[in-house]
Protein backbone atom coordinates (compact mmCIF):
# COMPACT_ATOMS: atom_id res chain seq x y z
CA UNK A 1 0.00 0.00 0.00
CA UNK A 2 1.28 3.44 -0.58
CA UNK A 3 0.70 6.80 1.07
CA UNK A 4 -1.95 8.51 -0.95
CA UNK A 5 -4.21 11.90 0.23
CA UNK A 6 -7.12 11.96 -0.78
CA UNK A 7 -8.11 15.77 -0.91
CA UNK A 8 -11.63 17.19 -0.05
CA UNK A 9 -12.08 19.87 -2.44
CA UNK A 10 -15.38 21.66 -0.99
CA UNK A 11 -15.17 25.20 -2.18
CA UNK A 12 -15.44 27.48 0.65
CA UNK A 13 -19.27 28.87 -0.03
CA UNK A 14 -20.14 25.38 0.19
CA UNK A 15 -18.15 24.72 3.25
CA UNK A 16 -20.07 23.70 6.24
CA UNK A 17 -19.11 25.48 9.55
CA UNK A 18 -20.07 25.17 13.22
CA UNK A 19 -21.40 28.48 12.95
CA UNK A 20 -24.08 27.68 9.70
CA UNK A 21 -25.01 24.58 12.10
CA UNK A 22 -25.95 26.37 14.91
CA UNK A 23 -27.75 28.61 13.03
CA UNK A 24 -29.85 26.72 10.95
CA UNK A 25 -30.24 24.08 14.16
CA UNK A 26 -30.62 26.93 16.95
CA UNK A 27 -32.67 24.19 19.37
CA UNK A 28 -34.37 20.73 19.46
CA UNK A 29 -37.54 22.09 17.52
CA UNK A 30 -35.64 23.23 14.43
CA UNK A 31 -34.33 19.45 14.23
CA UNK A 32 -38.03 18.16 14.42
CA UNK A 33 -39.32 20.68 12.06
CA UNK A 34 -36.18 19.38 10.04
CA UNK A 35 -37.00 15.64 10.24
CA UNK A 36 -40.70 16.61 9.24
CA UNK A 37 -39.50 18.71 6.48
CA UNK A 38 -37.47 15.61 4.78
CA UNK A 39 -40.51 13.03 5.48
CA UNK A 40 -43.24 15.70 3.96
CA UNK A 41 -42.28 18.49 2.31
CA UNK A 42 -43.94 21.76 2.80
CA UNK A 43 -45.37 20.36 5.24
CA UNK A 44 -48.33 18.57 3.62
CA UNK A 45 -48.43 15.35 4.92
CA UNK A 46 -51.15 12.99 3.91
CA UNK A 47 -54.03 12.53 7.06
CA UNK A 48 -55.13 9.19 7.77
CA UNK A 49 -58.35 10.19 9.08
CA UNK A 50 -59.78 12.17 6.61
CA UNK A 51 -57.51 11.35 3.61
CA UNK A 52 -56.87 14.72 2.93
CA UNK A 53 -52.91 16.06 1.84
CA UNK A 54 -52.72 19.14 3.77
CA UNK A 55 -50.37 21.42 6.46
CA UNK A 56 -50.19 19.94 10.00
CA UNK A 57 -49.03 21.99 13.55
CA UNK A 58 -46.92 21.48 16.19
CA UNK A 59 -48.51 19.72 19.39
CA UNK A 60 -47.76 21.80 22.16
CA UNK A 61 -43.80 21.00 22.91
CA UNK A 62 -44.94 17.43 21.57
CA UNK A 63 -42.93 15.59 18.62
CA UNK A 64 -46.14 15.35 17.03
CA UNK A 65 -47.77 17.42 14.85
CA UNK A 66 -52.15 17.49 14.20
CA UNK A 67 -53.77 17.51 11.21
CA UNK A 68 -55.24 21.05 10.60
CA UNK A 69 -58.97 19.63 9.72
CA UNK A 70 -59.48 16.50 12.07
CA UNK A 71 -56.43 17.53 14.40
CA UNK A 72 -55.14 13.55 14.32
CA UNK A 73 -51.09 13.27 14.79
CA UNK A 74 -48.97 11.89 12.67
CA UNK A 75 -44.92 12.07 14.08
CA UNK A 76 -42.03 12.91 12.20
CA UNK A 77 -39.91 10.74 14.49
CA UNK A 78 -41.61 7.36 13.96
CA UNK A 79 -39.59 4.53 12.77
CA UNK A 80 -35.99 6.77 12.83
CA UNK A 81 -33.24 6.44 14.63
CA UNK A 82 -34.35 9.25 17.38
CA UNK A 83 -38.04 7.59 18.05
CA UNK A 84 -36.49 6.20 21.59
CA UNK A 85 -34.03 8.00 22.55
CA UNK A 86 -33.97 9.94 25.32
CA UNK A 87 -31.18 11.71 24.00
CA UNK A 88 -32.06 15.46 22.63
CA UNK A 89 -32.29 15.72 19.22
CA UNK A 90 -30.03 18.83 18.82
CA UNK A 91 -27.19 16.51 20.21
CA UNK A 92 -28.17 13.51 17.51
CA UNK A 93 -28.03 16.30 14.66
CA UNK A 94 -24.99 17.54 16.34
CA UNK A 95 -22.91 14.00 16.68
CA UNK A 96 -24.15 13.67 12.44
CA UNK A 97 -22.05 16.81 12.05
CA UNK A 98 -19.38 15.99 13.57
CA UNK A 99 -19.00 12.75 11.81
CA UNK A 100 -19.56 14.28 8.71
CA UNK A 101 -17.75 17.46 8.72
CA UNK A 102 -14.29 15.67 10.11
CA UNK A 103 -12.00 14.55 7.32
CA UNK A 104 -10.90 11.13 9.20
CA UNK A 105 -14.21 10.50 11.42
CA UNK A 106 -14.34 11.57 14.75
CA UNK A 107 -14.60 9.05 17.67
CA UNK A 108 -17.25 9.13 20.42
CA UNK A 109 -14.89 10.27 23.30
CA UNK A 110 -15.04 13.38 21.19
CA UNK A 111 -18.74 12.99 21.05
CA UNK A 112 -18.84 12.55 24.36
CA UNK A 113 -16.88 15.75 25.41
CA UNK A 114 -18.55 17.89 23.36
CA UNK A 115 -22.06 17.26 24.12
CA UNK A 116 -22.22 16.01 27.71
CA UNK A 117 -23.80 12.29 26.74
CA UNK A 118 -22.18 9.85 28.34
CA UNK A 119 -19.79 7.96 26.75
CA UNK A 120 -22.30 4.90 26.51
CA UNK A 121 -24.97 7.18 24.76
CA UNK A 122 -22.15 8.67 22.22
CA UNK A 123 -21.66 5.47 21.57
CA UNK A 124 -24.82 3.90 20.87
CA UNK A 125 -25.55 7.08 18.77
CA UNK A 126 -22.46 6.10 16.25
CA UNK A 127 -23.71 2.89 15.81
CA UNK A 128 -26.80 3.81 14.89
CA UNK A 129 -25.75 6.73 12.56
CA UNK A 130 -23.56 4.58 10.95
CA UNK A 131 -26.30 1.76 10.07
CA UNK A 132 -27.98 4.79 8.27
CA UNK A 133 -24.76 4.86 5.75
CA UNK A 134 -25.13 2.04 4.55
CA UNK A 135 -24.94 1.67 1.25
CA UNK A 136 -24.96 -1.96 0.62
CA UNK A 137 -26.45 -2.44 -3.03
CA UNK A 138 -24.41 0.56 -4.38
CA UNK A 139 -23.55 0.03 -8.70
CA UNK A 140 -20.52 1.28 -9.93
CA UNK A 141 -21.27 3.07 -13.66
CA UNK A 142 -18.29 4.54 -14.40
CA UNK A 143 -16.01 2.83 -17.44
CA UNK A 144 -13.44 2.48 -15.29
CA UNK A 145 -13.20 0.51 -11.70
CA UNK A 146 -10.05 -0.14 -9.61
CA UNK A 147 -10.68 -3.57 -7.30
CA UNK A 148 -8.19 -4.09 -4.51
CA UNK A 149 -8.01 -6.11 -1.36
CA UNK A 150 -6.43 -5.34 1.98
CA UNK A 151 -6.31 -6.22 5.93
CA UNK A 152 -7.15 -4.54 8.75
CA UNK A 153 -7.63 -4.90 12.23
CA UNK A 154 -5.79 -4.53 15.75
CA UNK A 155 -1.99 -5.59 17.05
CA UNK A 156 -1.34 -9.26 16.51
CA UNK A 157 -0.19 -11.23 19.45
CA UNK A 158 2.32 -13.97 18.36
CA UNK A 159 3.92 -16.67 20.57
CA UNK A 160 6.21 -18.93 18.79
CA UNK A 161 4.47 -18.24 15.22
CA UNK A 162 0.73 -19.02 16.80
CA UNK A 163 -1.60 -16.32 17.34
CA UNK A 164 -1.93 -15.86 21.64
CA UNK A 165 -4.54 -14.94 23.72
CA UNK A 166 -5.98 -11.34 22.85
CA UNK A 167 -4.36 -11.26 19.45
CA UNK A 168 -6.77 -9.39 16.93
CA UNK A 169 -6.56 -11.08 13.85
CA UNK A 170 -6.43 -9.20 10.70
CA UNK A 171 -9.44 -9.38 8.66
CA UNK A 172 -9.84 -8.87 4.73
CA UNK A 173 -11.28 -6.21 3.02
CA UNK A 174 -12.22 -5.92 -0.57
CA UNK A 175 -12.50 -1.91 -2.05
CA UNK A 176 -13.99 -1.32 -5.55
CA UNK A 177 -13.71 1.89 -6.46
CA UNK A 178 -14.52 4.20 -9.84
CA UNK A 179 -12.06 6.28 -10.68
CA UNK A 180 -13.38 10.16 -9.90
CA UNK A 181 -16.58 8.58 -8.79
CA UNK A 182 -17.69 6.23 -5.70
CA UNK A 183 -16.15 3.74 -3.53
CA UNK A 184 -17.66 0.28 -1.75
CA UNK A 185 -15.53 -1.11 0.73
CA UNK A 186 -16.84 -4.77 2.00
CA UNK A 187 -15.61 -6.67 5.13
CA UNK A 188 -15.33 -10.34 3.52
CA UNK A 189 -15.07 -13.61 4.82
CA UNK A 190 -11.91 -14.63 2.74
CA UNK A 191 -10.16 -13.35 -0.72
CA UNK A 192 -10.57 -16.09 -2.97
CA UNK A 193 -11.67 -15.95 -6.68
CA UNK A 194 -15.61 -16.86 -6.03
CA UNK A 195 -15.86 -14.08 -3.50
CA UNK A 196 -13.88 -11.40 -5.51
CA UNK A 197 -15.65 -11.76 -8.31
CA UNK A 198 -19.14 -12.54 -6.86
CA UNK A 199 -18.46 -8.63 -5.06
CA UNK A 200 -17.52 -7.50 -8.32
CA UNK A 201 -20.30 -8.91 -10.56
CA UNK A 202 -22.65 -7.46 -7.89
CA UNK A 203 -21.44 -3.88 -7.66
CA UNK A 204 -19.65 -3.36 -11.52
CA UNK A 205 -21.74 -2.80 -14.78
CA UNK A 206 -20.82 -5.03 -17.39
CA UNK A 207 -18.32 -3.92 -20.15
CA UNK A 208 -16.38 -1.95 -17.24
CA UNK A 209 -12.33 -1.75 -17.53
CA UNK A 210 -11.81 -3.26 -13.68
CA UNK A 211 -7.82 -2.82 -12.73
CA UNK A 212 -6.47 -5.29 -10.36
CA UNK A 213 -3.01 -6.05 -9.24
CA UNK A 214 -1.27 -9.88 -10.30
CA UNK A 215 -2.91 -11.81 -7.41
CA UNK A 216 -4.25 -14.64 -8.41
CA UNK A 217 -7.58 -14.59 -7.08
CA UNK A 218 -8.40 -12.45 -10.11
CA UNK A 219 -7.43 -14.62 -13.07
CA UNK A 220 -10.87 -15.07 -13.61
CA UNK A 221 -12.13 -12.15 -14.11
CA UNK A 222 -12.04 -11.95 -17.74
CA UNK A 223 -13.78 -14.95 -18.10
CA UNK A 224 -16.80 -14.88 -20.02
CA UNK A 225 -15.80 -11.15 -21.62
CA UNK A 226 -17.84 -9.44 -18.87
CA UNK A 227 -14.88 -7.18 -18.37
CA UNK A 228 -11.98 -5.85 -19.95
CA UNK A 229 -9.23 -7.33 -17.15
CA UNK A 230 -6.23 -4.84 -16.62
CA UNK A 231 -3.55 -5.66 -14.24
CA UNK A 232 -0.87 -3.44 -12.55
CA UNK A 233 2.43 -5.13 -11.19
CA UNK A 234 3.38 -4.46 -7.89
CA UNK A 235 6.22 -7.23 -7.75
CA UNK A 236 8.27 -5.54 -10.41
CA UNK A 237 7.86 -1.97 -8.54
CA UNK A 238 5.70 -0.76 -11.58
CA UNK A 239 3.11 1.73 -9.69
CA UNK A 240 1.59 3.51 -12.34
CA UNK A 241 2.21 2.62 -15.89
CA UNK A 242 -0.19 5.38 -17.82
CA UNK A 243 -3.66 4.51 -16.64
CA UNK A 244 -2.69 1.57 -15.60
CA UNK A 245 -2.65 1.97 -11.79
CA UNK A 246 -5.12 1.26 -8.62
CA UNK A 247 -4.20 4.66 -7.20
CA UNK A 248 -7.92 5.77 -6.55
CA UNK A 249 -8.51 2.59 -4.36
CA UNK A 250 -4.83 3.14 -2.67
CA UNK A 251 -6.40 6.42 -2.02
CA UNK A 252 -9.51 4.80 0.15
CA UNK A 253 -7.13 2.43 1.56
CA UNK A 254 -5.15 5.21 2.89
CA UNK A 255 -8.50 7.26 4.48
CA UNK A 256 -9.54 4.06 5.84
CA UNK A 257 -6.45 3.27 7.33
CA UNK A 258 -5.50 6.62 9.32
CA UNK A 259 -9.07 6.97 10.65
CA UNK A 260 -9.39 3.52 11.82
CA UNK A 261 -5.70 3.79 13.32
CA UNK A 262 -5.85 7.65 14.24
CA UNK A 263 -9.44 7.87 15.73
CA UNK A 264 -10.69 4.02 16.09
CA UNK A 265 -6.99 2.48 17.54
CA UNK A 266 -8.76 -0.58 16.57
CA UNK A 267 -12.48 -2.07 15.29
CA UNK A 268 -13.74 -4.65 16.04
CA UNK A 269 -14.45 -7.45 12.81
CA UNK A 270 -18.10 -7.37 14.25
CA UNK A 271 -18.36 -3.77 13.59
CA UNK A 272 -15.89 -3.26 10.62
CA UNK A 273 -18.69 -2.86 8.18
CA UNK A 274 -20.59 -0.14 10.10
CA UNK A 275 -17.02 1.87 9.80
CA UNK A 276 -16.41 0.88 6.18
CA UNK A 277 -19.76 2.46 5.36
CA UNK A 278 -18.90 4.90 7.05
CA UNK A 279 -15.69 5.73 5.10
CA UNK A 280 -17.09 5.49 2.22
CA UNK A 281 -20.08 7.29 2.86
CA UNK A 282 -17.97 10.32 3.64
CA UNK A 283 -15.56 9.49 0.51
CA UNK A 284 -18.57 9.50 -2.01
CA UNK A 285 -19.43 12.72 -0.93
CA UNK A 286 -16.15 14.26 -1.14
CA UNK A 287 -16.92 17.24 -2.74
CA UNK A 288 -20.01 18.24 -1.20
CA UNK A 289 -20.59 20.53 1.44
CA UNK A 290 -22.45 19.26 4.68
CA UNK A 291 -22.13 16.20 4.12
CA UNK A 292 -24.07 15.47 7.58
CA UNK A 293 -27.37 15.77 7.30
ZN1 LIG B 1 -57.17 14.90 9.10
Amino acid sequence: MRATTVKQHIPAELRYSMRDFNIEFPDDSACLEYVKEQRWPDGMAPCAKCRKTTKHYRVGNRTAYACQFCGTHIYPLAGTIFEKSSTPLKTWFYAMYLMGSTRCGISAKQVQRETGVTYKTAWRMFKQIRSLLSEGDLQLEGPTVEVDETYVGGKRKYSRGRPMAGDKKLVPVVGIVQRDGKAIAKHVKNVKSKTLNGLIRKHVTPGSIVYTDEFNAYNTLSKGKRYVHRRIKHSSGIYVKGDIHTNSVEGLWSLIKRGISGVYHHVDPEYLQSYLNEFCFRYNRRHQGNPAV
